[in-house]
């Protein structure tokens, strides 16, 4: 279906949805490190994660060598539902930069959980209902995760336990309602239900609570409750796997029209949107077969890339799910309040952490006040209210549409625009009255969290 007149939504007919996830690991040739049992430091085995995780999915965890897994018929109907997403041309946004640049994003905000986590989440629940299990447990920092996995697990009759880090339990009222109209049980964390939980309480009483925190006490109520397992919604390798859609999808439409974008840009909080938007592009740099300039943009405030250090660390901060070799800011690491909440998490996917150290993929950080204004601008040009996380990625393209301005080159940018801004109002109000302000963490600090972490290497 060659077409001379690319439209502004570029469309993948229903049928042409990809039927099979790409894994970037199997052509790796330096693979990223095994994941590690805090328990024995060894690396971690089937076994040894099967309490934690569904099965099949421990199996996508440690598959380093399946280039392309099926997509289970149940989980591609459900896909049906609210894929393929659109890949749009961002004329207005052009224009109003005055660039030669030709900008397209992919939107992954069209659906109730507003973002790309609902693609992961069916999957995950799928497993999880094909286990005969009762139910998934799980945390969630600004809610996008744990509404994804709420609609999934309502679509497959499981239970669903969000621990939801205190501080968005209070400020975000409507995103806790919207995860139990489908059903999940919303505790705000640290809790007194957990060990870990009290632990905490004792030690930082009033505390607002950590996306690392709330893992463990998930974690925790998955392993103590016979018929749960736990369910992650980023940093993992199996995430990685189910968000290739995104770029198996934009992929497919681009090559129907005969589009190839040069610089492929997306946020990156724990990595998944990224690794899945690149995955395809990615697979072919490593084949040999084309280059891409790909970014990494993280908020300045949790700058795990470009300011942490590449090496082992616990995922959570009770240190006991795997750890990870990854560029981290060590789990110690508090972030201060940014309002982009999908994006602090103190570690990065391993994956697209061995591309960064590889050179394969840049990595820049921006202050969130700047994000605002590319989140503002794009809303008042392409009609987008963005969520503040995808505003990353909004303004790392607009960064590289006005080099191409500058240099007066044609470049083709795609980006990710993951979600959508509309329970992000409390953050857009601060922008909107000027009182955002901007963190940036002192070397001392990120110095300090790291000399926290346990030395070990493999
Ligand atoms: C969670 C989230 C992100 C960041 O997560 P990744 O795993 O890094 O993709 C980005 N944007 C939105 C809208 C999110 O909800």
């Amino acid at each position: 279906m060659k077409n001379p007149t690319i439209p502004n939504r570029l469309m993948l007919e229903e049928d042409m949805i990809p039927k099979q996830w790409y894994n970037i690991r199997a052509d790796m040739k330096k693979k990223p490190a095994p994941i590690v049992m805090p328990q024995t430091g060894k690396p971690a085995t089937q076994q040894d994660l099967e309490p934690v995780f569904c099965k099949e999915l421990v199996k996508q965890e440690l598959n380093n060598t399946d280039a392309f897994i099926d997509i289970p018929e149940e989980v591609y109907a459900y896909f049906k539902t609210f894929r393929p997403s659109p890949v749009v041309r961002a004329y207005r946004l052009e224009k109003a930069l005055g660039t030669p640049a030709k900008i397209y994003y992919k939107f992954e905000g069209n659906n109730t959980s507003g973002s790309h986590k609902l693609n992961s989440a069916i999957a995950q629940a799928y497993y999880a209902k094909a286990q005969g299990l009762k139910g998934l447990t799980t945390e969630t920092g600004a809610g996008q995760w744990g509404t994804a996995l709420a609609m999934a697990c309502a679509h497959f009759d499981l239970e669903c336990h969000v621990y939801m880090v205190k501080a968005s339990f209070e400020q975000k009222p409507y995103r806790r309602e919207v995860m139990r109209t489908y059903g999940a049980q919303v505790t705000p964390s640290p809790s007194m239900t957990t060990s870990i939980g009290k632990a905490i309480l004792e030690k930082h009483p009033g505390t607002g609570g950590s996306l690392g925190c709330a893992i463990s006490e998930a974690v925790e109520t998955a392993i103590s409750n016979e018929g749960y397992r736990y369910s992650l919604g980023s940093v993992l390798n199996q995430v990685v796997l189910h968000q290739s859609i995104i770029g198996l999808e934009s992929k497919a439409v681009m090559d129907a029209y005969d589009i190839v974008p040069d610089i492929i840009v997306g946020c990156a909080g724990g990595g998944s949107n990224l690794a899945g938007l690149i995955a395809p592009f990615v697979g072919e740099t490593l084949r040999g077969e084309r280059d891409y300039r790909l970014i990494a943009v993280e908020p300045a405030s949790c700058p795990s890339m470009t300011r942490g250090e590449y090496r082992y660390d616990y995922s959570d901060t009770g240190n006991i799910c795997p750890m990870v070799k990854m560029y981290t800011l060590g789990s110690h690491f508090i972030p201060s309040p940014d309002h982009a909440g999908g994006l602090r998490y103190h570690g990065m996917n391993p994956i697209l952490s061995e591309l960064y150290q590889d050179g394969i993929l840049e990595a820049r950080s921006y202050l969130q006040s700047e994000v605002f204004k590319a989140g503002q601008t794009f809303a008042r040009v392409e009609g987008l209210l963005p969520a503040p996380e995808s505003s990353h990625a909004i303004l790392g393209a607009m960064a590289e549409a006005l080099h191409c301005k500058e240099t007066g080159e044609a470049k083709t940018i795609l980006f990710g625009l993951t979600g959508t801004g509309y329970f992000d109002m409390k953050a857009y109000q601060k922008y909107n009255d000027g009182d955002i302000v901007d963190f940036v963490p002192s070397d001392e600090a990120i110095r300090q969290s790291l000399d926290r972490l346990p030395k070990i290497d493999l």
